[in-house]
């Protein structure tokens, strides 16, 4: 599928759900919020049809995301039939580890899934604490320990850095790459629906390498690979693993982004950073057809902006939806 900019999109980023067990103060709004209705959640046989859809129109690449996948009952047969899909060559999840045991870690092998992204903000447990709203950070350290000893590669760990919350520890977490072939990367907090998080708060990417660079060394590009995601790697002289920068506010990628997103409730988004969704749950509980399907998916991406309005001091660019429930 080619969209507008002559952008090939290969990726599509299925979010199972809106629920998590954590409420990290960066993407949970900071008013009530009502979770969706039970029933306007895709079901699982009707996300591997839409899935199937997209495979044939030429995705080949799936992450699962929420909300926290893991909290979805059968996630892990779910994982199964997906995997089963023809055509799918990559399969991917994005988690914040807690309920991911050593049992699930195998399952996940046995399935062909090796490559796990974490979310790891902090390595202090107090602090850790204050951003997720939960006492589980040996819990997810031990998830990713796991993770990594028992063969997932790469391990990747994202972290939202934010002023006077954890910009002190930009170094440490870093560190991580020197000691472990994982990929640290540090995603630019992007301000969505009623975020608690100041825009102040955010600390850009060049302040980010700056402080790495004083301390643990040259920051080394790495030539991009075909089908390399958003972040922009770098490797230090000596360190194991790779440092990444997603840089959606300082320096937008969008005329890269290979992605679509199908959300928790069944609506297709071309563009994480804008408000554009495409319903396919209800034409789908309507009797569409699957060619009817794929028209639907080709309007969707017909849609997919050129860039995003992040930077628009206009509040009314700020995307309505929070992460949870797009799915980040
Ligand atoms: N619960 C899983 C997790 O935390 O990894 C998957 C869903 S979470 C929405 C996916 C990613 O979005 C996480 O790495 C999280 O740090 C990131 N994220 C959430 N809100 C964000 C925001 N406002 N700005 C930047 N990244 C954000
Ligand atoms: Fe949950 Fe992930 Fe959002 Fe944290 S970032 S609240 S773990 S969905």
């Amino acid at each position: 599928m080619i969209a507008g900019g002559n952008r090939s999109i290969n990726y599509l980023r299925i979010s199972v759900t809106d629920r998590c067990n954590f409420r990290c103060v960066y993407c949970i709004p900071s008013k009530p919020f009502q979770h969706i209705k039970h029933r306007q959640i895709a079901r699982y046989e009707e996300i591997l049809r839409v899935t199937r859809q997209a495979v044939a129109l030429g995705i080949t690449k799936v992450r699962i995301t929420g909300g926290e996948p893991f909290v979805r009952k059968d996630i892990m047969s779910f994982l199964e039939d997906l995997c089963n899909l023809e055509g799918l060559k990559d399969i991917s999840i994005t988690t914040n580890g807690a309920l991911l045991t050593p049992k699930k870690i195998e399952k996940l092998l046995e399935l062909g899934i090796t490559r796990l992204n974490f979310s790891l903000d902090t390595l202090n447990p107090d602090k850790f604490e204050k951003i997720t709203c939960r006492q589980r950070f040996q819990k997810v350290w031990d998830a990713i320990m796991n993770a990594h000893t028992m063969g997932i590669s790469p391990v990747k760990i994202n972290s939202v850095i934010l002023r006077g919350i954890n910009d002190d520890e930009i170094v440490d977490i870093a560190s991580l790459a020197m000691d472990y072939p994982f990929h640290i990367r540090f995603i630019e907090y992007m301000p969505m629906g009623n975020s608690a998080v100041e825009k102040s708060q955010q600390v850009l990417t060049s302040e980010i390498q700056e402080k790495i660079e004083a301390k643990l060394g040259q920051l080394i590009p790495v030539p991009r690979e075909f089908n390399d995601g958003p972040a922009k790697k770098f490797k230090i002289t000596n360190a194991k693993g790779v440092i990444g920068f997603i840089t959606a506010i300082s320096s937008h990628f969008c005329g890269d982004c290979n992605r679509l997103r199908l959300t928790s409730r069944g609506t297709l988004r071309p563009c994480l950073l804008n408000n554009y969704e495409k319903d396919i749950l209800s034409p789908m509980r309507n009797g569409a057809t699957d060619q009817d399907l794929k028209e639907i998916i080709e309007t969707a991406l017909a849609q997919k902006p050129l860039y995003h309005d992040l930077n628009n001091k206009d509040k009314s660019c700020i995307p309505i939806s929070h992460m949870t429930s797009i799915g980040g």
